[in-house]
């Protein structure tokens, strides 16, 4: 299907454009549920937005009476193509490190301003006014094309299992939630406790399994010579009465050698100066310094790289010890493959592996139909003929149902603002996105 760029930048993007402004200005960070808003008022005013938008559009639309989910239909097929945005947003935080007010939704410098201008309400409408200007056009997929708004994804993804529980599987789809050209694998997901018995000394920090544990309190015994240990490898500490402050870098679960952790870094000391703890001794032999579990798995890489283990938190005193582990498993690799022999090694220090969740590897084949399509216009649109697909260390939007990628919608990763203050998306960014969408849609949609 021929597509009228000048056309559908000039009419269809610049009311996209308002209709983005607009439903930034719907704080919809999750909140206390409340009678027909399980997840609180906003999420409930920005499904109402939405809906109200993609029947004032003319399309089939529909909302879920407890208002867990809602979406946009279009075409007479019988299997679904899912297109999986999401609505709610992360907090704004801190209000003083903001440059702008966060839910004004204002233009500066060729620059759209806000809370949830890239993640993810405006590539979700760009969507919309893509499939506004296909329907107008009388394009007829070979699917009923549905553009899911999920109201969960920065949460406990509540939002879309309530719908897959419902209405199924799709038989295909993307959400524009990750990254240009197109993620076509990710890694899967285990997290999982190292647990084990009492210590002579305690040990506290870190706040969630995908971030490195950056600052930690230890009190115990050979205080002074771990401390003089710790400085001579550079890292910074802080006497508070008895206690031991010990600081590392965070980062994020996925990237930790551009992190140091604390706890690793203390544990690993600990074991220098004396080898009566478990889990200081398994820490120095198998984490402290190596991503990669690389003493269990010295093998195990593929296409999409090393297995990568990150601690996040731990907790450590004279009841238990808990450690926590993120490992992000090469797709060739089954949850087994890291559980078996890590569990067995564990055993050895009298530890063991414990509240144990797998999420599964995606992995689209860079020769099917769907990847090569999307490459194809990404190529055509932004004339970046070396653009290739990309695989990563997992966990976009995709994993919420199976034959799903993460098609778009940041152009450059390493300067995304999406979670951090001062979120912003470029105008041309936009502009970028809607041909791109609008032309892949048919490409996609066509049997
Ligand atoms: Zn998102």
């Amino acid at each position: 299907m021929e597509i009228d760029v000048i056309k559908l930048q000039e009419e269809y993007f610049s009311e996209a454009l308002e209709k983005i402004q607009e439903i930034i200005q719907i704080p919809s960070v999750r909140s206390a549920a409340q009678p027909k808003a399980p997840f609180g008022l906003g999420t409930k005013a920005v499904l109402d937005y939405a809906i109200n938008l993609g029947k004032e559009l003319g399309f089939k639309t529909y909302q879920d009476p407890e208002n867990r989910y809602g979406y946009v239909e279009y075409g007479a097929g019988v299997e679904i193509f899912a297109i999986l945005g999401h609505l709610d947003v992360v907090p704004a935080g801190d209000l003083n490190k903001w440059d702008f007010e966060p839910f004004q939704a204002q233009i500066k410098d060729g620059k759209l301003l806000g809370r949830g201008s890239f993640d993810d309400k405006g590539p979700t409408l760009i969507n919309l006014y893509a499939l506004k200007y296909l329907k107008d056009h009388k394009y007829q997929p070979d699917y009923c094309i549905r553009l899911i708004f999920g109201l969960t994804e920065e949460t406990d993804w509540a939002s879309i299992k309530a719908y897959m529980a419902i209405e199924g599987t799709p038989t295909l789809g993307y959400t524009p939630d990750g990254e240009f050209p197109v993620v076509y694998a990710e890694k899967g997901i285990i997290k999982a406790d190292i647990i084990g018995g009492s210590e002579k000394f305690s040990l506290l920090g870190g706040e969630a399994y995908n971030c490195v544990a950056d600052v930690v309190r230890y009190q115990g015994p050979h205080l002074t010579e771990i401390k003089t240990k710790l400085e001579q490898k550079q890292i910074e500490t802080m006497m508070e009465d008895d206690c031991l402050i010990v600081k590392g870098k965070a980062s994020h679960g996925s990237l930790p050698e551009r992190g140091v952790n604390a706890a690793l870094v203390t544990l690993a000391t600990y074991a220098e100066v004396k080898t009566d703890s478990p889990i200081a001794n398994f820490v120095k032999k198998h984490l402290y310094n190596d991503f990669h579990f690389s003493q269990l798995f010295p093998t195990m890489k593929d296409e999409t790289g090393l297995l990568i283990v990150n601690n996040g938190i731990v907790e450590i005193n004279a009841e238990k010890t808990r450690l926590t582990l993120n490992m992000r498993v090469p797709i060739s690799y089954q949850l087994k493959d890291v559980e078996g022999p890590l569990g067995k090694e564990l055993k050895n220090y009298h530890l063991e592996l414990r509240n144990i969740s797998w999420e599964k590897p995606i992995h689209m084949p860079i020769d099917s139909p769907m990847i090569k399509n999307i490459m194809q216009v990404y190529q055509d649109v932004t004339g970046v003929k070396e653009a290739k697909p990309v695989a990563i260390g997992g966990g976009t939007y995709a994993k919420a149902m199976p034959n799903c990628v993460a098609f778009g919608a940041e152009f450059d990763i390493n300067e995304s603002t999406m979670h951090a203050y001062n979120e912003y998306v470029k105008i041309s960014d936009l502009q970028k996105m809607l041909e791109i969408y609008t032309k892949a849609i048919p490409l996609l949609t066509t049997k």
